[in-house]
């Protein structure tokens, strides 16, 4: 019997990190991809720090010459602070030297993997929200999607904490950690304390983690294990007594969130605030 065709080989939900390296990966193969992604612009979101081991994938991707812009600094390690006193965990390294992670602006990385998936052939619809299932003789038949529907035999789920497919299909998808908070948000300002490296600082009740991010700009995220009595992330900044002092955060600059099983972010203003 002859195939049905079909408006793609494989459509991918989601133009982040996951989605854009499926598509890319698709592509290079030969087949034909569409991706939706349903934010029209390019995505400013948390997530900068990678280990160096993302560089041999960025390789593949075919972007490892082209992130140099999207590099806001470098660390050969992590200060961590949680069960014990201070101590530096280094990634290692080799004859080259120390290896280093990346801090990489998200939505300027995003958007460099969706370039070269659409320089690859890859056809982008944006702002295109997948809102539906097609299904023809119990089969996966296709996407509907706010801008119509799209025919294809293969999707691939790229939507994140969306989860959106397995959603779409009522695939259950248990939770696979504890119920977490995080709550984040970014300072202008010097603080050497955190400039060699970032700084993990955790307890029984949850952990902070703070970066620089970029030249002068610090990324704090406090994610709590347990709702706190108060949610403000003043309540979370770094315990040790010669760390920085954020201006305290209130409410109305942070907006909280939670969900059982996965952590979600809602952004922060941006603060002048480190002392
Ligand atoms: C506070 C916080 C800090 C983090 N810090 C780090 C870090 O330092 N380092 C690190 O490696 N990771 C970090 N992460 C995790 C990191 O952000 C995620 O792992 C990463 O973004 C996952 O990429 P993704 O492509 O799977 O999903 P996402 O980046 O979430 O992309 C999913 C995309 O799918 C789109 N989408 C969803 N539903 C639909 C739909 N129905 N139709 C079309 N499009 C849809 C969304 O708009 C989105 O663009 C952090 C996460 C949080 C919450």
């Amino acid at each position: 019997m002859a195939r049905r065709s079909v408006d793609a080989d494989v459509v991918v939900v989601g133009g982040g990190p996951a989605g854009a390296a499926a598509a890319i990966a698709c592509a290079t193969r030969g087949l034909r991809v569409i991706l939706c992604e349903r934010e029209r612009l390019g995505r400013d979101r948390p997530g900068e720090t990678v280990h160096p081991g993302i560089e041999p994938l960025m390789e593949q991707l075919g972007v490892a010459d082209r992130v140099a812009g999207t590099i806001g600094a470098r660390h050969p390690g992590i200060w961590v602070e949680w069960g014990g006193p201070r101590r530096f965990e280094a990634f290692g390294g080799d004859a080259s030297g120390p290896w280093r992670g990346l801090q990489l602006w998200r939505a300027d990385f995003d958007a460099l993997l969706l370039a070269r998936a659409c320089e690859l052939g890859v056809k982008l619809r944006q702002p295109c929200a997948a809102t539906g299932v097609l299904m023809r003789d119990g089969m996966l038949d296709g996407l509907q999607t706010a801008v119509g529907p799209i025919t294809t035999r293969i999707v691939v789920d790229a939507s994140g904490q969306t989860r959106w497919l397995g959603r779409a299909l009522e695939v259950a998808s248990p939770a696979r950690s504890m119920r977490l908070i995080a709550r984040y948000g970014y300072m202008e300002g010097s603080c050497p304390l955190y400039d060699d490296a970032p700084s993990l600082v955790g307890d029984e009740s949850g952990w902070t983690w703070t970066a620089l991010v970029r030249p002068k700009l610090y990324q704090m995220g406090a994610t709590f294990i347990r709702r706190p009595a108060s949610l403000r992330l003043d309540a979370a900044t770094p315990t040790r007594p010669d760390a920085p002092r954020a201006q305290p955060w209130s409410g109305r600059d942070l907006a909280d969130d939670e969900q059982g099983g996965r952590s979600r972010m809602v952004h922060g203003r941006r603060r002048r605030g480190i002392a």
